[in-house]
C-alpha cells in the first residue's frame, strides 16, 4: 500500500473528501509478519502474511462513524465513506453524548522505531540460523521432549491525515522471539520457558539478533526445565512473595492497566471484556497501593513494544503518572472518554489494524524501581517464595479478585534460597494486594505482549510492561497438580 501511486491516490482522496462532514479522517495501516518456528532443530511453521487497508473517520452532529475498506481505489474509497457517513447518521440517533472537534488535534510528525538496521533488511537464512542454534542448545538432555525456538517479526506503517490538520506517519519494526523447553520423566511433565512463553517482546531492528545472549538464555532454560522435574511443590500456606518481573508483566497488564481503562469504568466493556472495580469518584482519592507504588504510562521508552509518536486521534503520547505514591491519579482514557467521563487520561486511542475503530487501550504501562538489590530483599524475608516466569492467570470481570501461577519458584528461609519449587501459584484481592507491596528491587526488566484482547469485534494489541522485583507480604501461596 505504501507505494508512491498509493501515497498519491490517499492525498488526492482525502481532499476529495475532507469537507464532507464537520470531521474526517484518513488512515491507512501496512503490515508485514513473519512467524518462524524450529523444533528440535528442524523447521516446524514457517507463515508471511501482509494485509493493508484504510480506516476513515468521519464525524457529523457530534457523532462519530466509520468505514472501512482494503480496496484501494477511487470506488472502494468512496464505499468506506459512504458507509462511515450512513453509519453516523443511523447511529446518532441513540447517541450517548456530543463530540466536538477538540477531541481531534491538528498533530504533526513522524515517528520510527529506534533501529540501526531495518527488519526488511533481515534474511530467512540469518533467521533460520538464529532458531535452529537455539532451539538445539535448548535440547541438552534426552529427557526434553521438545525445545522450540521462534520469532514473530512485524513491520508496521500508519498513515494519518485529518481535516482538522493533523498529518502523521508512524513505522515500527516489532520482534517477539521466545524459547521453550518442556521435560519429561515419568509421569512428571513440566515446561520452562523465555519469560513465560512472551520472550523478548520489543521494537528493534535486525540487530537485536545477538546469538551469545540468546545461548545464555537457553542454558537457563534447559537447566531449570530439568530442575522443576525433581523439584518439590510450592507449599500452601501464606508467606511472603517475591514476584520476577516477568511475573510482575501480567501483574500489572490484569490488576492495574485493564481496571484503569476509562471504557470499561463507562460500561462499555460489560457485555464482552467485562467492568472495573474502579470507579469516578476514586480518582485523585484511591489508595490504590503502598506509598512505594508508583506507576506511569509512557508511550515514549525506546524499544519498549507500545511506543509511539500519537495515538490513532492525533493525541500527542507523553509519560503520565496513573498511581503516584500508591494514589490513584488518571485512568486509561482516549480523548472521547476523558470528555465523556470528565476524568483525566492519556493518548491511548488504539486499534488492532486498518479495519477496526480505535478504543482505549493500554500502551506501556510501567511499575517504577525501587531502592533495594535483589539480594537485599531476599535477606529480609524470614520465610518466603520468590516466582519467576508467568504460566496462567485468572481474573475476574471486576479486575478485583485473582489467582497467577509461575513456571519457576525457590523457597525463601531465612533470608537465604532454598529448595527449587515446581508449580507456584499465588492468590490475592486487588488493592489490598497492592497495599502489600514492601520492597521494589532499583533496576527494571521490560516485557511485553503481543496479545491484548478487548472490544466488541475483538481486538488484539500489542502493550509494553516494564517492572522492578517486587515484595509482597503475607499473600496466599500453594501449588499445583
Ligand atoms: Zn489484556
Amino acid at each position: 500500500m505504501q507505494t508512491e501511486n498509493n501515497q498519491n491516490l490517499f492525498v488526492a482522496e482525502f481532499k476529495k473528501y475532507k469537507s464532507e462532514a464537520d470531521f474526517v479522517a484518513f488512515k491507512t495501516v501496512s503490515e508485514k509478519s513473519r512467524d518462524y518456528t524450529v523444533r528440535n532443530g528442524k523447521p516446524d511453521q514457517f507463515y508471511e502474511s501482509n494485509d493493508s487497508g484504510l480506516l476513515i473517520e468521519v464525524m457529523k452532529n457530534g457523532h462519530i462513524g466509520y468505514g472501512a475498506t482494503s480496496e484501494f481505489t477511487s470506488e472502494g474509497i468512496n464505499h468506506a465513506f459512504k458507509k462511515a457517513m450512513a453509519m453516523t447518521t443511523a447511529a446518532e440517533k441513540n447517541s450517548v453524548f456530543k463530540f466536538t472537534e477538540a477531541i481531534r488535534p491538528p498533530s504533526k510528525g513522524s515517528y520510527e522505531t529506534l533501529r540501526s538496521r531495518k527488519l526488511d533488511q533481515l534474511s530467512l537464512g540469518e533467521v533460520y540460523d538464529f532458531l535452529k542454534k537455539t532451539s538445539l542448545a535448548l535440547k541438552t538432555n534426552d529427557k526434553i521432549i521438545s525445545a522450540t525456538s521462534d520469532v514473530m517479526l512485524i513491520e508496521t506503517t500508519q498513515n494519518y491525515l485529518s481535516s482538522a490538520g493533523a498529518e502523521f506517519t508512524q513505522d515500527f519494526d516489532i520482534i517477539v522471539n521466545s524459547m521453550q523447553a518442556t521435560a519429561r520423566d515419568g509421569a512428571e511433565t513440566q515446561t520452562r520457558s523465555l519469560h513465560g512463553g512472551r520472550g523478548n517482546c520489543l521494537q528493534a531492528g535486525a540487530e537485536y539478533f545477538n546469538l551469545d545472549k540468546a545461548l545464555q538464555e537457553c542454558e537457563q532454560i534447559s537447566r531449570e526445565v530439568l530442575e522443576l522435574l525433581t523439584a518439590d511443590n510450592c507449599p500452601s500456606e501464606t508467606c511472603d512473595v517475591i514476584l520476577a518481573p516477568d511475573q510482575m508483566l501480567l501483574q500489572i497488564h490484569e490488576s492495574i492497566g485493564h481496571p484503569l481503562e476509562l471504557d470499561r469504568i463507562l460500561g462499555d466493556e460489560r457485555n464482552f471484556a467485562g467492568w472495573s472495580f474502579v470507579e469516578a469518584a476514586d480518582f485523585g482519592k484511591l489508595q490504590y497501593g503502598s506509598k512505594m507504588m508508583n506507576v506511569v504510562f509512557d508511550p515514549t521508552v525506546a524499544h519498549e513494544l507500545a511506543s509511539y509518536k500519537f495515538d490513532e486521534a492525533g493525541n500527542p503520547a507523553h509519560k503520565k503518572y496513573l498511581i503516584k505514591d500508591g494514589i490513584l491519579q488518571a485512568g486509561l482514557g482516549s480523548l472521547e472518554s476523558q470528555m465523556r467521563s470528565n476524568l483525566s487520561g492519556v493518548a491511548n486511542s488504539r486499534s488492532s489494524s486498518w479495519n477496526r475503530a480505535p478504543i482505549d487501550r493500554m500502551a506501556n504501562i510501567n511499575l517504577e524501581s525501587g531502592d533495594k538489590t535483589l539480594e537485599q530483599m531476599i535477606a529480609s524475608v524470614e520465610r518466603g517464595v520468590i516466582m519467576f516466569s508467568n504460566k496462567s492467570w485468572s481474573i475476574d470481570d471486576y479486575r478485583r479478585k485473582f489467582q497467577f501461577g509461575c513456571e519457576y519458584g525457590r523457597l525463601i528461609e531465612n533470608g537465604k534460597l532454598t529448595k527449587i519449587l515446581k508449580n507456584p501459584n499465588y492468590r490475592g484481592v486487588t488493592v489490598p494486594f497492592w497495599n502489600s507491596l514492601s520492597a521494589l528491587s532499583n533496576t527494571t526488566e521490560t516485557y511485553g505482549s503481543p496479545y491484548c484482547g478487548k472490544g466488541e469485534p475483538s481486538q488484539v494489541i500489542r502493550v509494553g510492561h516494564a517492572s522492578p522485583y517486587a515484595l509482597f507480604k503475607n499473600i496466599e501461596v500453594f501449588g499445583g497438580g
